[in-house]
């Protein structure tokens, strides 16, 4: 079944990492957005020429930017449209990615209308100091807070956010955010390493900041891994850990070729092995600009990639199915050097990542294809 995705490129104010398409907004221009939103999942008008048919899906994630900035009024709108248009099942996946220091009280009411049922906390740390230096304003009893008020709403299925990497962060600053995330019994954690990209405020004032070196973010990444692991939560994809059942189905489509329809400025879509956009540039999806198609995608190296992201891997059946025999080939040929490099579980059949080969996927992944 398909997914749906909307981005919502709004936020308070710019954290020093981020190079996502999100920027500060007037309550003009986003209720100007919100229905240019709605307007499109109605008519599906500039994504149409992809979309031949009426698109049903049982996900839908509302990202960005930060969805929880819009009122509650809105996110209703936009959700309560999306469930008719995409003929969305009572079961369908229904996650709003929110910051802890939004108005959370005052969502509530419309989340339980909407009947969200998933909600992304970006957390990013759980230690005062380092959230600080990350942008982030809310605390740990803030964060603890919305949590328990989500919960008592009948809102169980919560994703934390925990950055590795970030400037300062010690053995001890990450076990503080590991114990906290796991005292608060979330479902759901996403554990990313931290990137610096070039435009961002980090990556211009680099000197400013001691963020610790490659050995010590791999030995971070390590502890996070065994560490949750031990808690109960499964590796399940490589920046990513859950309870069991509690793996985002909405991602899980991205990783497994599933189409998924993107719906705002800076949103991607993957239907039926085509790939297209709307470019980052609200003002111009407000005015009505068309998608823009970039490409097939979902061919063997894509498949490789994706699948290879999921601790479960891939069988070696469904690549000689879907892509043809010589690639299986190249991989039987290549996967038992990393195998015995402790890279890659590899039994004939399937493959997949071991935590080592998760860190070096990108390296492993080129040789394989
Ligand atoms: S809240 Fe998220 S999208 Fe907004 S600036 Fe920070 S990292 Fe970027």
């Amino acid at each position: 079944m398909n997914g749906v995705y909307i981005h919502i490129p709004f936020c308070k104010s710019k954290c020093p990492y981020c190079d996502f398409y999100s920027y500060r907004y007037n309550d003009e221009q986003r209720e100007k957005y919100v229905d240019a939103i709605i307007d499109e999942i109605t008519t599906n008008r500039r994504a149409s020429e992809f979309l031949k048919k009426p698109f049903s899906a049982d996900t839908l994630y509302l990202g960005g930017g930060t969805p929880s900035v819009l009122t509650g009024e809105q996110l209703y709108k936009i959700i309560d449209t999306a469930k008719k248009e995409y003929h969305l099942p009572p079961d369908a996946e229904i996650t709003v990615e929110c910051n802890p220091g939004s108005d959370i009280e005052s969502l509530i009411p419309y989340f339980k209308k909407a009947g969200v049922n998933r909600i992304s906390l970006g957390m990013q740390s759980a230690v005062t100091k380092e959230r600080q230096q990350l942008g982030r304003s809310a605390d740990k009893e803030r964060i603890r807070k919305v949590i328990n008020l989500l919960e008592e709403n009948g809102i169980n299925n919560i994703s934390l956010d925990i950055m590795l990497g970030v400037p300062s962060q010690t053995n001890e600053s990450l076990e503080e955010s590991l114990q906290f995330a796991v005292g608060c019994r979330v479902k759901h954690i996403s554990a990313y390493i931290l990137k610096i990209e070039e435009g961002t405020f980090f990556h211009k004032n680099i000197n400013r900041y001691t963020f610790p070196d490659e050995n010590t973010v791999c030995d971070f990444y390590y502890h996070c891994s065994e560490f949750l692991e031990t808690n109960g939560y499964s590796h399940y994809e490589i920046s990513n850990f859950a309870l069991p059942g509690f793996e985002s189905r909405h991602n899980t489509k991205y990783w497994k070729l599933t189409n998924y329809l993107g719906i705002g400025a800076a949103a991607h879509s993957y239907i039926d092995g085509k790939r297209f956009y709307f470019e980052s540039d609200s003002e111009k999806f407000i005015n009505g600009t068309e998608a823009v198609f970039d490409g097939n995608g979902g061919d063997y190296e894509e498949y490789i990639m994706l699948r290879l992201r999921l601790k479960e891997g891939f069988p070696l059946s469904e690549l000689s199915r879907i892509y043809g025999e010589k690639h299986v080939k190249k991989i039987i040929k290549k996967a038992p050097l990393f195998k015995e490099q402790g890279f890659v579980n590899f039994d004939g059949e399937n493959i997949s990542l071991t935590d080592k080969g998760f860190l070096l996927s990108n390296n492993i992944i080129a040789e394989l294809i």
